[in-house]
């Protein structure tokens, strides 16, 4: 399957190179916030309507804009100094900022500031090669890292955007490929063993239903001591001056060596458990920013990044063909007995392991968590045994299904997803009743 796959490779500019970077990103800057403010000072003339059609009356396009920016270049002769793109590109997201407010997707259009998210994009004559990336006015700028993603001859980009992080540059760009996409594999051909169960935690990032573990690096914590030094040594450095820029560099650094470990563990992590090719994988629909109202635990969930866990999960296992399901965040797949089924009311955070009063099992807090996220995909598919039993005959590695086991509770678990999860189930059997459908047609 032809797939448009995007890379981001670093650049090793050299000083006139740079310097032209700084200047690209200004004019796109520029370009950007001189509309920005022609429009919003006109905000209440222009009594923009809600309708898509008309502002674009009122407004004018991008294109109207830019012819309006070429005026501008005998006045400021620094803007036909870089590429044409980078002011016409940046008008361009500016329309597109501001289809998204009238749109009722985003908020209004924000000014950019100097030195943050610094970035321009390029179209027109771009090219990358195994060593270098051409782009127009920049010519051929060498890459750090070689024979990626391309190891002979040159490809032709639609477009490539230059950033900075810190500072150090870095190019991005899609490139189509041809990706190897097995066939979703039916539910009826799903076993026990095909679905992985994966708990997100903060003590370990991850815990599968098989009991393998992820170790959370908290890459923020543990560059915290540093990132308040430097961060005091730019307080302290008087504004404007050089002294204070070279902190703030100093700052960003860390900052993005933080980020970059995060990015790091989520590829990691995610890659290997696409690649221990389960037909599904089950995840529990996380919401950071609600779990963050917990101030005591609100950094250290941040820096588990699970949105980006779940994100980058979710592209990877449509380009592997697994199924991906969430698990509702009202499913307490922590404080049910994954043997039996039985809640554990008691169970509290620091609880790392616990005895189940009812069937005597000993778990692992987030094994367990684990295995009944599980079973909720078994249940989903309706392959769980009614009793709990065939789950009791395996976690207890036992190869055939114990006659009578009768426990004092009942299965709550079970009880619990027929009464709020039914609609749930029926919103995934018509999902897959789809798939299905699409993979024959095809
Ligand atoms: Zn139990």
């Amino acid at each position: 399957m032809i797939k448009w796959r995007g890379y981001v490779l670093e650049l090793k500019l050299n000083n006139t190179q740079t310097a032209l970077c700084y200047n690209s990103a200004g004019v796109a800057r520029f370009a950007y916030n001189n509309r920005l403010a022609i429009i919003s000072n006109n905000y209440k003339e222009f009594k923009i309507s809600q309708n898509a059609n008309k502002y674009k009356i009122k407004l004018g396009t991008a294109i109207d804009w830019y012819k309006d920016l070429i005026l501008l270049k005998k006045e400021k002769t620094w803007i036909s100094q870089v590429s044409k793109c980078c002011g016409q590109e940046s008008l361009r997201d500016l329309e597109q900022a501001f289809k998204r407010f009238f749109a009722k997707k985003s908020g209004y259009p924000k000014f950019k500031k100097r030195g943050q998210r610094d970035s321009f994009r390029l179209c027109g004559q771009t090219f990358i090669a195994s060593n270098y990336a051409q782009l127009p006015i920049l010519g051929k700028i060498r890459l750090k890292e070689k024979n990626y993603p391309i190891h002979e001859g040159k490809i032709k980009l639609s477009q490539a955007t230059v950033s900075r992080q810190a500072d150090r540059w870095f190019v991005s760009f899609f490139i189509k490929e041809d990706i190897e996409t097995p066939e979703l594999s039916q539910l009826e051909d799903i076993s026990i063993n095909d679905i992985l169960g994966v708990d997100l935690g903060i003590k370990e990032l991850a815990i599968t239903s098989e009991g393998n573990t992820f170790k959370n690096p908290k890459a923020y914590k543990s560059h915290l001591k540093k990132l308040q030094r430097y961060q005091r040594m730019v307080s302290r450095r008087i504004k404007g001056s050089n002294n204070r820029k070279k902190a703030i560099t100093r700052l960003s650094r860390v900052h993005k060596r933080v980020a970059d470990i995060r990015n790091d563990t989520v590829h990691k992590l995610t890659s290997s458990l696409v690649k221990a090719k389960p037909k599904a994988i089950v995840i529990e629909t996380l919401k950071p920013k609600n779990m963050s109202k917990n101030h005591k635990l609100a950094s250290s969930i941040l820096d588990s990044s699970f949105g980006k866990i779940r994100d980058t999960l979710k592209y990877k296992c449509a380009w592997a063909r697994i199924h991906l399901i969430m698990a509702p965040t009202f499913y307490a797949s922590s404080r049910y007995c994954s043997v039996c089924g039985h809640k554990h009311n008691e169970l509290k955070l620091s609880d790392r392991e616990w005895t189940c009063s009812n069937c005597g099992v000993h778990h692992d807090r987030d094994v367990n968590a684990a295995k009944n996220l599980q079973y909720y995909a078994l249940w989903l598919m309706d392959k769980h045994s009614p009793s709990g039993k065939y789950i009791t005959s395996l976690a207890r590695g036992e190869s055939s299904v114990s006659s009578t086991q009768s426990y004092a509770c009942g299965d709550e678990r079970l009880q619990f997803l027929t009464e709020q999860c039914s609609s749930l189930k029926q919103e995934f059997k018509l999902q897959s009743k789809y798939i299905k459908e699409f993979n024959e047609s095809v």
